[in-house]
């Protein structure tokens, strides 16, 4: 038998949505729950996919059964297309699986040419609502089948209104309306260059084309992708009977939510408008009034319309969104669907629902999108500020949250303000780890270059810092200390606020609000918590972050980059002579000078941590990246090592490197300077062990974690300097302590060795972010150049430093898994890359079976939820 693709809303019901959309779906279910549904038939996503498979074409097969459907609705509203007696009208709307509110296209009164405008006219006695209804059409269809744009159409309104000295469309008479009608269609063959097609049949295919080519609109593609919905989808086409809001007096039209979408209060909200369609609402042609007024202009209406939300509330056990029209005094809903909501709202939602019956705490838990989270983590815009504010520009949403303040443009800056009591905005080129300071003192950090996983975002996530990366459109003069964007230029001083989430800029001060961490967050957590199977970690370096963490329910530290704690400028000294050190011994004596700042760093991270794990990596960045560029700073380190400038710029010439992240950096330090791994080693297990002195009842057992491993070799060479170092100074200290030593898997080659690996290692870690861009074989740090042609193309979908390859490095992951778990009865695993926070990708470990993921920690609570929901998915 061929396949079906098509379905009368007698068909269908709330469980089909992957083949009926959620529009379609719904419209099945309160069909069958009773409910005043305009009849009519969805032709399902399989259709579309279909249609882009065979090159945007429908095939002949579709066309048929289209046809038959045409046939079955016309038999169930006794109505005909282009029929003298008794014409069918139809809307013909989109509808994906997820909801994609306003992404894609919509056609009403479907069906009118000049006869049929003639019948109906004459049949209703009512010709102005015919004409309103033909002139809309041609507007609808001009612009969303034909793309002639809806401008033209909407100048010839404002120039009939004018002529007319009225501003309310409602005030244009049937004789005025026909006239614009025939403007419109006089419009479109100018445009076109052919007559307004008149055949219903042609009509309606021209529409539905016009739905399946929306699916790739540039705003929906943007949406997908922001919301994690896949491209293979694709989006049904609902082809429904009209019912007529502007028939006049006594009809209408409107939208309303079972709950307030803002705050998750229980009541009910919406707007609708007397003699109008749906698209008068949301284009705000014409101010709308509350629901609650239909109370007074159509009691009865109301009443009815009140018990519907109730059933349909009821029947979803959900808020919902619905849509609505009145045909003189009768109502009919046309869309039900789960509504969009804030985070805040959405977590009062859910924990209403279960108090009142209507849901388990699962799916409370269920229920919530656990990116919607991050929203309610950091400062905020002031709504209505923000609203009325224009964008200047648009980076990639890095890190959420909302930042104000003045230009700098250099780390130093950013300090020097900040102590000076300014608010300041850092505006970077690219950030580099010696940035790191003036980012902790900026309150927002854009960057020119760089993806979701360069350092800014990776290192702005953690902090919680507000970031906007890789605004290219921005022209930078760092060296004048100004920039260009949108034709305006920027200096030091000036203010623009940045919002993480969206990516947008802003050229002037938003005021910001505090995130607010309410009863009902917590309540949600704690479920999540209770069916969770993963654990969550951090990845912190510094007690403040591991602080906050531990206060957002991390479990541990799931990795700290120990290179982040050599940029103190004491430190950064010590550093920079142990880098520029001739020999071993010069090394060794400015190591010891590190040495005590290191292990201070780790008691502080134990003490934050309460006995919960700490998993330390060793030092990964290639060593070039502590060294100085700036002349005056290489001068003052050639003075502090009594060298010549000379000297030091041999130096870093030497450690230059054309592909560094490829390059002598992670373990391959260790293999080359094994002092410095005896060095960090002795600085993690003696503040293990002063702080388990201190804290007896805690049982810390130092994690120590070997980056960028490829060969068992290289790994066994680190662990046994580590083990040789530790076993000494346990010794030395004549006490008892467990320690593992393990590694990442960052490597394809250590994902491809596993088995032997895992006979040596105590735990693996995947670091997905260099696994990532080891695989691809592109560089984190500049794949935003291209990867936008990439999604364009639809080689890509999502940027795969944000959101897990499941497919590719998810296989490595999977294959590291089973690969060493057989080989070690004991290794445990994690994950502490950046996809540790997305909650697709910790749905994907969950089922690879990892023990933990660790992310930064505004991400903790995101991770904790999704974890909950992998969990519970079956
Ligand atoms: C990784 O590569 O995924 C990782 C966590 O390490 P880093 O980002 O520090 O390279
Ligand atoms: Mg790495």
């Amino acid at each position: 038998m061929s396949k079906k693709y098509c379905y009368l809303f007698t068909e269908g019901n709330a469980k089909m949505r992957e083949i009926l959309g959620g529009k379609g779906a719904n419209l099945a279910e309160m069909t069958n729950i009773g409910l005043p549904v305009p009849q009519g038939f969805t032709i399902s996503t399989e259709a579309c996919t279909k249609y882009y498979d065979d090159g945007k074409k429908i095939n002949p097969e579709i066309q048929a059964e289209i046809m038959q459907y045409i046939d079955k609705m016309e038999k169930i509203t006794g109505k005909k297309f282009g029929d003298h007696n008794n014409p069918l009208l139809v809307s013909v709307r989109s509808g994906a699986r997820a909801s994609m509110p306003g992404m894609m296209d919509t056609i009403l009164n479907l069906g009118l040419n000049e006869d049929v405008v003639n019948v109906i006219a004459n049949k209703s006695n009512n010709p102005r609502w015919a004409w309103d209804c033909y002139r809309r059409f041609i507007q609808m269809y001009s612009d969303v089948v034909m793309e002639v744009g809806k401008k033209y159409f909407e100048q010839l309104i404002d120039k009939m209104k004018e002529e007319k000295g009225t501003h309310e469309d409602t005030d244009l008479t049937a004789d005025d309306l026909k006239k614009l009608a025939n403007q419109f269609k006089a419009e479109y063959k100018s445009k076109i260059g052919k007559d307004f097609p008149a055949d219903p049949k042609e009509q309606l295919y021209g529409a539905i084309e016009a739905v399946f080519r929306s699916w790739d609109n540039p705003r929906a593609n943007v949406y997908r992708r922001d919301n994690d919905i896949p491209y293979s989808w694709g989006t049904a086409v609902n082809v429904q009977m009209m019912a007529f809001g502007n028939m006049g007096e006594t009809s209408g039209t409107g939208v309303a939510f079972t709950r307030d979408p803002a705050t998750g209060e229980k009541k009910l909200m919406g707007e609708f408008l007397m003699n109008a369609q749906g698209e008068d609402v949301v284009a705000g042609v014409r101010t709308p009034m509350k629901i609650e007024k239909m109370a007074e202009i159509m009691p009865d209406v109301f009443e009815q319309f009140k018990a519907i939300c109730a059933t349909l509330e009821n029947h979803y056990r959900d808020m919902q969104d619905m849509e609505f029209t009145i045909e003189d005094k009768k109502l009919y809903m046309l869309q039900t669907r789960n509504g969009k909501r804030t985070a805040k709202a959405a977590l009062k939602i859910a924990c209403d629902l279960v108090d009142e019956g209507m849901i388990t705490e699962q799916q409370a838990v269920m229920m919530i999108d656990p990116r919607n989270l991050d929203t309610l983590l950091h400062p905020q815009f002031d709504a209505k500020a923000l609203k009325a504010a224009n964008p200047i520009g648009k980076g990639l949403g890095a890190s959420p949250g909302a930042a104000c303040g003045q230009i700098v443009f250099t780390a130093e800056d950013a300090e020097s303000w900040k102590k000076a009591g300014k608010k300041v905005i850092l505006v970077r080129l690219e950030t580099s780890p010696e940035d790191i300071t003036g980012m902790k003192a900026a309150q927002g950090i854009l960057t020119v270059r760089g993806g979701m996983t360069s350092h800014a975002a990776v290192v702005a996530r953690g902090m919680g810092t507000c970031c906007v990366s890789g605004c290219q459109e921005i022209k930078m003069d760092e060296e004048n200390k100004k920039f260009t964007l949108s034709g305006k230029t920027y200096k030091e001083g000036d203010i623009i606020s940045l919002d993480g989430s969206t990516g947008n800029i802003y050229g002037s001060a938003i005021p910001t609000v505090d995130a607010a961490i309410v009863g009902e967050f917590s309540r949600i957590m704690s479920w999540a918590d209770k069916y969770r199977k993963l654990k969550v970690r951090t990845n912190a370096d510094t007690p403040r972050d591991a602080k906050k963490a531990r206060e957002l329910g991390a479990e541990g530290i799931g990795l700290c980059r120990t290179e982040h704690m050599f940029f103190d400028p004491e430190r950064i000294a010590a550093f920079r002579e142990m880098i520029c050190s001739d020999n071993v011994a010069d090394r060794e004596i400015a190591l010891d000078k590190i040495l005590p700042y290191q292990q201070g760093d780790f008691e502080k991270l134990y003490e934050a941590l309460e006995g919960c794990p700490v998993c330390i990596r060793f030092l990964d960045p290639p060593l070039h990246e502590f060294l100085p560029t700036e002349e005056h700073d290489i001068a003052e380190l050639a003075k502090s090592l009594h060298k010549t400038v000379e000297d030091i710029k041999n130096i870093i010439a030497s450690l230059h490197e054309f592909n560094p992240m490829m390059g002598h950096r992670g373990c391959r330090l260790t293999v080359t300077y094994p002092e410095i791994a005896r060095m960090q080693t002795r600085a993690v297990i003696r503040a293990a062990i002063n702080v388990s002195k201190k804290h007896p009842d805690w049982k810390i057992v130092p994690e120590i974690m070997i980056p960028l491993v490829g060969e068992v070799k290289e790994f066994k060479f680190n662990k046994d300097i580590v083990v040789e170092t530790a076993d000494a100074e346990i010794k030395a200290a004549g006490v008892d302590l467990h320690y593992e030593v393990g590694t990442m898997i960052e490597i394809p080659r250590a994902a491809l060795t596993a088995d032997e690996i895992a006979k040596e290692a105590d735990f693996f870690c995947f670091g997905t972010n260099d696994l990532t861009q080891m695989t691809f074989g592109f560089s984190r740090d500049d794949a935003g150049k291209f990867l936008g042609a990439y999604y364009d193309t639809k080689i890509y979908e999502s940027d795969p430093f944000a959101r897990l390859d499941q497919k590719g490095v998810g296989k490595l992951m999977k294959m590291s898994i089973e690969l060493g778990k057989p080989a070690n009865e004991h290794l445990h695993v994690g994950i502490c890359g950046e996809h540790g926070g997305d909650p697709s990708s910790v749905e994907f470990c969950h089922k690879i079976g990892l023990d933990y993921v660790s992310c930064s920690p505004f991400r903790v609570p995101i991770a904790r939820l999704a974890a909950a929901q992998a969990a519970l998915k079956k």
